[in-house]
């Protein structure tokens, strides 16, 4: 696949948006939006606008909002026009604003003179992605990030790609530049059972101790130590698999491949949680 392939047309031109020679103005560049938070408080420090662009080449199979995901849909709204409506709310941010999606990053010119926009502006900015877009193309816009929030579908790459047809190669190419530019990152990863956590044993009996849910759960393991070697990781957050948004999947006549499995245990993901504690504080598992 072509690194332009995972990029949608600018809607004016019908070019890929990685074809712009020139630079664009504010009132120039296009984006293409799902929808607004005002208020968001889950993506990111403080009181967010949490802006959610349309359009994201992956699949996982978990997605919350498969909604996004279509290329061509949502609406269009130009950069200095979004960056209107956000100072709109301005006093209400405590945090600043996020820029999720979808996946951002296969729109990395409205991402990054968005971001560029905001900091000019003192706004706190963030983008939350999956990590799976070609690093080269997104570099301009995560050097105009004040935070980046990197989800790591799964600590080996099958498993990635069979969920979520996402290539990790390139999220720890992403992590390996936001170490180098010392950009500070919050990890995020989705606990999903029998899929990047194994919940039962050889004999499908659910796994009754920490020590046994350790033991059968190394790549979790080796994936949370491997986090802890990058210095710009402030930290991990663990997303458990929910089921709220199964309605959205039926909307779209889509069939949801998890519907089977079962949220993960209150004290499995308590579990998790401490594994991620002994591991910041160098203690041995
Ligand atoms: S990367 Fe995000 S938006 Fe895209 S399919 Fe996965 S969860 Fe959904």
């Amino acid at each position: 696949m072509q690194n332009s392939d995972f990029f949608p047309k600018n809607p004016k031109t019908s070019e890929s948006v990685l074809s712009a020679k020139k630079e664009l103005s504010a009132d120039e560049i296009f984006g293409m939006i799902h929808s607004v938070e005002t208020l968001g408080a889950l993506d990111g420090p403080g009181l967010r606008y949490v802006l959610f662009l349309q359009g994201c080449p992956f699949s996982c199979a978990y997605c919350h909002n498969p909604d996004t995901r279509e290329f061509g849909s949502g609406y269009e709204i130009s950069v200095a026009e979004q960056f209107s409506d956000i100072l709109r709310y301005r006093k209400y941010l405590s945090g600043g604003v996020t820029i999720s999606g979808g996946e951002p990053l296969a729109q990395p010119e409205f991402v990054t003179a968005l971001l560029e926009k905001c900091r000019a502006n003192h706004i706190h900015g963030a983008i939350d992605t999956s990590g799976g877009m070609p690093l080269k193309e997104s570099e301009r816009a995560i050097r105009a990030a004040d935070l980046m929030l990197v989800d790591i579908k799964a600590f080996d790459r099958e498993t990635a790609r069979s969920i979520c047809g996402v290539d990790t190669t390139r999220t720890w190419a992403l992590l390996d530049f936001c170490e180098k530019l010392e950009k500070p990152v919050w990890i995020r990863h989705v606990l999903v059972p029998g899929k990047t956590i194994r919940v039962r044993d050889e004999n499908n009996r659910e796994i009754s101790g920490r020590e046994a849910f350790l033991m059968l759960n190394p790549i979790l393991v080796a994936g949370i130590q491997r986090v802890r070697e990058y210095s710009c990781v402030q930290k991990i957050e663990l997303l458990p698999f929910h089921k709220l948004g199964t309605h959205k999947w039926s909307d779209l006549g889509i069939p949801f491949e998890l519907a089977d499995i079962d949220e993960p245990a209150e004290h499995m993901i308590a579990w998790c949680e401490s594994l991620i504690e002994w591991i910041w504080r160098g203690e041995s598992i």
